[in-house]
């Protein structure tokens, strides 16, 4: 009997427990629990009609150490999933630390009132989860974390020696909306308008946000898009891992109006994550907007197109240079027909659920905090073949992203 208790009953949060009752033999029991206890029960409902699998639901504030130290010896789960929001990280690795239970997230701890996407906050408590013989999995979704087991995959079998890696996040998918973001949209918000850095020679170069772009065509027809160079968090995490890069950078699409909308929103002040004083209240401009925009949650009916997420890699092997490109391609329409959300939590929650497994098996499971490409990647890029996220990996004759 192995039960986990996911924490956050979001977009990503509805994937994570549909695709734990899949596999039921992994996952014999799982509870929900969250801030707002009926988007727990309404996902309990969900998963419930499609698999007949029946999940507890709980309210909890993981902000609350205390609180969620109580549910958690209460309940006793082996494993947290935690896929509420990044300010929530560290109060919950303090609580599975308190109550010894291991712990798995999709994203890097941010503070609430500095938008920074790194990692050394989480890394700071290795000895802690090592020392109570617990494992903490950092970024176990799409990107980070299957990104990160495509370039582990890649440099394991393909390369001697790996030089260049190139993300290429590809969202091909329209909700109709004149603007709406695919998932937390104050988390995304936060990351698109960051200044860009990306690994050259050994280090970090900072650039203007979107201060660079390329034409990008996906294969198996998914189309040609506009990419934008940006900085994400597994960047920081592979460079480390992987010394040998002298170039690392991450870029993702965005269509011309997502740009403007999101240009006009900075430019009236409405994107800031600094307090304002209005009637005689506290309001941070982004979370009033997140509050106004739609939940990303509710895009799924609306969603069609594809996304074509992966990673490209130039290195040595046997002495000469190559170049390998592994992705996957997932349709938003198949992604609701199968769990009732859009490709964006899908791609997020399969990883989720696929990371947990690799710890519960015991496949992974050691104590400490690792990044996902200090694992193995073999059994989990197995795994992303068995459970909706198939991956194609080819070899390219020549690759640039420059203009
Ligand atoms: P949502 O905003 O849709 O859901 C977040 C959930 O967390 C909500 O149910 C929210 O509760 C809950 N929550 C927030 N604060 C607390 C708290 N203090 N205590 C308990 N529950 C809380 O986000 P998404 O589902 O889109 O994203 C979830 C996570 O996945 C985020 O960390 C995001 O950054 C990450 N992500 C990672 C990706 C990757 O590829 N690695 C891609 C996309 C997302 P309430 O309903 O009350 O607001």
């Amino acid at each position: 009997m192995t039960k986990v208790m996911i924490v956050g009953a979001g977009g990503v949060g509805g994937v994570v427990a549909h695709k734990c009752a899949q596999v039921a033999s992994v996952f014999s029991e799982v509870v929900l629990a969250s801030r707002t206890v009926a988007k727990c029960d309404a996902i309990a409902k969900q998963v419930e009609a499609k698999t007949g699998v029946k999940m507890r639901t709980v309210q909890v504030d993981a902000d609350n150490v205390p609180e969620m130290v109580a549910l958690l010896k209460k309940e006793a789960p082996k494993l947290v999933i935690n896929v509420a929001l990044p300010y929530q990280d560290l109060h919950i690795m303090d609580a599975c630390l308190e109550a010894g239970v291991h712990y798995l997230d999709t994203a890097n701890y941010e503070p609430l009132d500095t938008a920074k996407f790194e990692y050394h906050w989480q890394w700071a408590y290795q000895d802690k989860f090592e020392q109570a013989g617990l494992m903490a999995l950092l970024g176990s979704g799409f990107d980070p974390g299957a990104t990160n087991m495509f370039t582990a995959y890649i440099a394991k079998h393909y390369f001697d020696e790996i030089h260049e890696l190139d993300i290429i996040d590809v969202n091909g998918g329209d909700h109709g909306y004149p603007f709406a973001t695919n998932f937390n949209p104050e988390i995304n918000i936060r990351e698109v308008t960051a200044e860009c850095r990306h690994w050259e020679n050994g280090e970090f170069v900072t650039t203007d946000a979107m201060s660079k772009s390329a034409k990008f065509t996906c294969p198996d027809s998914v189309g040609t898009f506009d990419i934008y160079r940006m900085y994400h968090e597994e960047l920081e995490s592979l460079t480390k891992h992987f010394p040998t890069l002298k170039r690392a950078q991450f870029w993702m699409s965005f269509s011309q109006n997502y740009l403007n909308h999101l240009e006009v929103l900075g430019n009236v002040g409405m994107t800031g994550i600094e307090p304002v004083e209005f009637n005689g209240q506290s309001i941070v401009p982004i979370q009033f907007l997140r509050q106004l925009l739609p939940d990303p949650a509710s895009l799924g009916p609306r969603t069609k197109g594809k996304t074509c997420i992966g990673c490209v890699v130039r290195g040595i092997k046997d002495g000469k240079e190559k170049i390998v490109y592994l992705y996957n391609i997932c349709d938003h329409q198949e992604c609701y027909a199968e769990v009732e959300s859009q490709a964006i939590s899908y791609t997020t929650g399969v990883p989720a659920m696929i990371g947990a497994k690799m710890m519960l098996e015991g496949k992974w499971m050691k104590p400490g905090v690792w990044n996902m490409e200090q694992l193995d990647p073999d059994p989990f890029m197995e795994d992303m073949n068995k459970h909706g996220l198939p991956w194609k990996v080819i070899e390219l004759d020549s690759f640039s992203l420059e203009k």
